[in-house]
């Protein structure tokens, strides 16, 4: 089976929930007093899609979010994007849409873009309506999930949806 190496980079906010996403998409675990990232890195995870392998080389931003501006470096060849908002922070779902212009302007062209409302497990303080977040998402053809990192939420899920959306290499692309 072939398998096919796709960078994944996530963005959003700091606090929002990246890392405790990757560490629960890659490890299954949840970690209350997760550390912030420092220095460039990625995890990787593979899964089946079809007659082909995927492996996910995930990138969290390094805490380089908070200067609002990625080294286009970031983006780099890469298959997909998931930016991250945290649904009980208004403000976090409001800078969803700068990411996005930032995405547009230094992503490749045909990147495969996912939004993920984490920290759904906190609805009874919620702050952004998922009707408004979802709605948001189909006006860009963004895969939109809301997600738990802390409770196992839709987090494989989103990772399923990216998969399918990534088209299958044709024979034209195999050595
Ligand atoms: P990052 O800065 O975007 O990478 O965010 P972190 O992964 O460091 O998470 C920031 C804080 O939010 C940490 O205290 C996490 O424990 C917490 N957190 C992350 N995901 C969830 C979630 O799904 N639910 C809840 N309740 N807390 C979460």
């Amino acid at each position: 089976m072939a398998i096919r190496e796709l960078k994944v980079c996530l963005l959003g906010d700091t606090g929002v929930g990246k890392s405790s996403i990757v560490c629960r998409f890659v490890q299954d675990h949840f970690d209350h007093n997760i550390s912030p990232t420092i220095g460039a890195s990625f995890l990787t995870k593979t899964v089946p899609c079809g007659n082909e392998l995927h492996k996910f080389l995930i990138w969290d931003t390094a805490g380089q979010e908070r200067f609002h501006s990625l080294a286009p470096m970031y983006y780099r060849g890469s298959a997909a994007a998931v930016i991250v908002y945290d649904i009980t922070k208004l403000d976090s779902f409001q800078t969803l849409k700068k990411w996005v212009k930032e995405l547009k302007e230094h992503g490749p062209e045909d990147i495969v873009v996912a939004i993920a409302g984490n920290k759904n497990d906190l609805g009874d303080i919620r702050e952004v309506p998922m009707k408004e977040a979802k709605e948001f998402a189909e006006s860009i053809a963004a895969i939109f999930v809301e997600t738990s990192a802390r409770n196992a939420v839709n987090v494989e899920e989103l990772f399923q949806k990216i998969s399918r959306q990534i088209p299958p290499l044709g024979p034209q692309d195999v050595d």
